[in-house]
């Protein structure tokens, strides 16, 4: 079986958690918590780095630290992993979805303008399948309306907007570092700002709101969100791997590329030029004219032994969020959209394999 993503745990990843079991720092008390921390903020060209125990919580905490809560708005894409308006919930604000822009397959300035009311306080823009947003205009939308801009930046570490790194373009961003995202901690996640004060308040609010000084005193309800040091061990050795790692998605991408205009009916996902994705997902649109639809390919695929999955249901058609409002372009993507096997372990001639079989399926007859 290909499978649809794998980490790549071949550097100094058994070691560094060696390490954390030979000394006995295995809780979030431990020096490769800081060094996860301060290397990844680094990396991403923020200042402070405050690890988590997945990205999920990582965007909770956040929004609660800004002070978000029941009463106000939180504008995001609905075409999202289902943890971006989960999160926004938990808060006890409300999430109002926008549709997507077909040429980045991200939440569309134009439909944020139109969703604004006296209420909303946030927007979260989501770097989907690697690609980023386009934020300046967002960053324009937000200071016009005195916003705060939010990167959920969980699908695209490393990716850059006009050469700047996703994390570092909004208020606040956060991250995830589950199995299979760009670089793991097996579970994991961060949240990244340049706001000490938010920064300290998230750190707060990870450590069940724990006084500073007097470590029993809670003066509000906290919770337990923080990374272990094992987790953190995993994610140091990850990130010194990280521009190998991100390559391979990019090199894969490219073979994925140069094979597909070859066979009509898939297209390739959308590159702004303004944008270096690092194609967590490589995600193609499955057309009429393949002959196939895509929940029919992917069962084939899955015969002969290809790994894929769907694109995200646009969260609008979730029970739980159900709303009757269109949102036409996030509705075709989540109809149309099959991310192919895009892993750090996928090979060229895996990639090829892959092809050979998309190709072979789309004749009359195969
Ligand atoms: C993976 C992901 C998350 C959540 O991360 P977890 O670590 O799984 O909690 C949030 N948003 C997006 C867009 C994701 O892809």
């Amino acid at each position: 079986m290909i499978p649809i993503a794998e980490p790549s745990l071949e550097g100094r990843e058994l070691e560094y958690v060696t390490d954390c079991i030979q000394s006995g720092w295995v809780s979030s008390l431990g020096e490769y918590v800081k060094r996860f921390e301060q290397g990844f903020a680094a990396y991403c060209g923020v200042r402070y780095g405050v690890a988590t125990h997945n990205g999920t919580v990582a965007l909770h905490q956040a929004l609660a630290a800004l002070g978000i809560g029941p009463g106000d708005e939180v504008i995001l894409p609905t075409l999202t992993f289902v943890a971006t308006a989960n999160a926004v919930v938990y808060t006890g604000a409300t999430p109002v979805f926008v549709d997507s822009e077909p040429h980045t397959w991200n939440i569309d300035p134009e439909a944020v303008t139109q969703a604004i009311t006296p209420r909303t306080r946030a927007i979260i823009a989501v770097h989907l399948y690697g690609h980023p947003a386009d934020m300046d205009s967002l960053r324009a939308l937000a200071d016009q309306h005195g916003l705060t801009l939010i990167e959920d930046a969980a699908e695209a570490h490393g990716a850059r907007y006009r050469g700047r790194r996703v994390g570092s373009l909004s208020d606040v961003a956060i991250f995830s570092f589950f199995g299979n995202k760009i670089i793991t901690t097996g579970e994991g996640g961060m949240v990244l700002t340049d706001d000490s004060e938010l920064a300290e308040r998230c750190f707060f609010l990870e450590n069940q709101a724990r006084h500073k000084e007097n470590p029993y005193w809670h003066p509000e309800i906290g919770y337990n969100y923080r990374m272990t040091n094992l987790q953190a061990a995993l994610g140091v050795a990850q990130l010194e791997r990280i521009e190998e790692l991100i390559a391979v998605r990019v090199r894969n991408a490219a073979y994925y590329g140069r094979r597909l205009t070859d066979i009509a009916g898939l297209n390739p996902p959308p590159r702004a030029q303004w944008a270096e994705n690092v194609y967590w997902m490589y995600t193609v649109l499955v057309e009429d004219e393949y002959g196939m639809d895509r929940d029919t390919l992917m069962a084939r695929l899955r015969q002969r032994g290809i790994d894929t999955r769907p694109a995200f249901y646009p969260i609008h058609t979730l029970p739980m969020y159900h709303q009757d409002q269109c949102f036409p372009v996030a509705e075709e993507l989540g109809r149309k959209g099959l991310n192919l096997p895009s892993g750090a372990t996928l090979t060229p001639e895996q990639v090829n394999l892959v092809c050979d079989v998309l190709a072979e399926m789309s004749q009359p007859g195969g």
